[in-house]
């Protein structure tokens, strides 16, 4: 085994294509080499040179609680040692479900797979099903997971790359996807006059965290739910990313109660409901969920599907979310926003912080300095102003998103002590970004 992140690189790309997993990881839009990394606690990842960084990436959210908290680690080892993977019905299956269901109220049933992916192409086949349409309406910048028809103008990895879409998608598949600029219920109302009696359902973030962060305009939400059952099409909310983290009953919760409350009637988890675990779900209406298989004709299942070890991961994390934790999250995020701000402002870079809850992330130049509300604005942003950034940041041990176009994670162990070593890394940093 080499012991630096370069020699590791160089033997993962002998192995794996690129040398990783998944495309972000491997620094693409930062450029340098990424770093392998051999363990994670609290607010902290070590790399294979034994160096420790701050770590506001916390696997791309599910370490809402801080790394390898102790009540979910005791929890997935207890769970292990009764057996790995069953195939059959558990109770905690069942446990997880009504967890879910006891917060959110627009979901009725649950079922779960293991990614995030896996949620959203099941609940697009699901809308399709019960509608008995093909088309499905999504918007420019959102990501959902890379099954066929859900890659065209998509943000994360794509974004990143500023790749159109994807080699292997049949235009066929590809031509059932209505891309339609964010934040702009006009262009969702042309679509649906023209195309409405075909689209079966609209795919939304819960808010837009995959172009960097994008809140819904107020009231936009309601407003994709009004036209699209005015049409008679399904809308799925994609809180795979939201969810259980920018509340208790994620993006649609912080909106429950309020004028621009919204009922979708599919919703899609991942992420923190598996604790750092490979657990996704979709969820919604009795009726329509009622439709998959064995109850209806919808296919969809799964070998691993509601595993035991990754379920008890999802129940200790959702246990142990209460509003302590949520308060944490909001103060943390409050504090690092608000301090890059200062050291951006300082150092002279135009920027705009994105909020959208807890969750955040920036954008530079003069352009873009009263923020951006879609994927155009996002794309329109000084960009190359983040690479150097990030590196000042990662020599001086944090560790960012390795791309513009990312949310920043915190979690509910970064104390005091971890945003310090922030702060002093940020004029350097600052500096760098605006040197680029
Ligand atoms: N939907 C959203 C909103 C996401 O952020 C992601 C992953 N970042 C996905 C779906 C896909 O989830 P997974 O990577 O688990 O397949």
């Amino acid at each position: 085994m080499g012991d630096t992140n370069a020699a590791e690189f160089d033997r993962a790309r002998a192995a794996i294509p690129g040398g990783v997993n998944s495309p972000v990881r491997a620094y693409g839009s930062v450029g340098g080499t990424p770093r392998f990394l051999t363990a994670a606690r609290g607010a902290y990842v070590t790399d294979v040179e034994g160096r420790e960084y701050v770590d506001l990436v916390a696997s791309w959210g599910p370490a809402i609680l801080g790394h390898a908290d102790g009540r979910v680690v005791r929890a997935v080892v207890d769970a292990a040692g009764r057996g790995l993977s069953f195939g059959a019905s558990t109770p905690t299956e069942t446990e997880l479900a009504e967890l879910v269901e006891q917060r959110i109220g627009p979901v009725e049933r649950l079922r779960l797979v293991s990614t995030g992916t896996e949620a959203t192409m099941s609940a697009i086949r699901l809308a399709r099903g019960y509608t008995g349409r093909d088309v499905l309406v999504k918007f420019a910048g959102h990501y959902h997971g890379h099954s066929d028809g859900l890659l065209a103008e998509a943000g994360s990895g794509l974004a990143t790359f500023a790749l159109p879409g994807s080699a292997g998608v049949p235009a066929s598949i590809a031509a059932l996807t209505l891309v339609v600029p964010y934040n702009d219920p006009d262009a969702l109302r042309a679509v649906f006059a023209s195309h409405g009696d075909r689209i079966a359902a609209v795919i939304m973030e819960a808010a837009a965290a995959n172009m960097g962060v994008v809140a819904p305009d107020t009231g936009f939400n309601r407003a994709v739910v009004d036209l699209a059952h005015e049409h008679g099409a399904l809308v799925i909310s994609d809180e795979v990313l939201t969810g259980f983290r920018v509340g208790p009953a994620g993006w649609w919760g912080l909106e429950d109660g309020t004028e621009t409350a919204y009922t979708p009637d599919l919703m899609t988890f991942g992420k923190v409901i598996g604790g750092g675990m490979p657990v996704a779900a979709l969820g919604g209406r009795a009726d329509i969920m009622d439709r998959l298989a064995p109850l209806g004709p919808v296919y969809q299942a799964g070998t691993l599907s509601g595993n035991p070890v990754a379920v008890a991961a999802g129940i200790a994390t959702l246990g142990a979310l209460d509003s302590s934790v949520y308060r944490r999250l909001e103060e943390a995020s409050r504090h690092i926003s608000e301090g890059v701000s200062a050291a951006l402002a300082e150092a002279g870079v135009p920027h705009a912080v994105q909020r959208a809850g807890n969750l955040f992330s920036f954008v530079f130049g003069d352009e873009v300095r009263a923020g951006v509300r879609d994927y155009a604005g996002a794309q329109s942003q000084e960009a190359w102003r983040y690479p150097p950034f990030f590196h000042a940041m990662l020599d001086a041990g944090v560790s960012l998103p390795p791309s513009v176009f990312e949310a920043w994670f915190v979690t509910a162990a970064h104390d005091e002590a971890a945003i310090d070593r922030v702060f002093a890394a940020l004029p350097a940093a600052a500096r760098a970004a605006a040197e680029a």
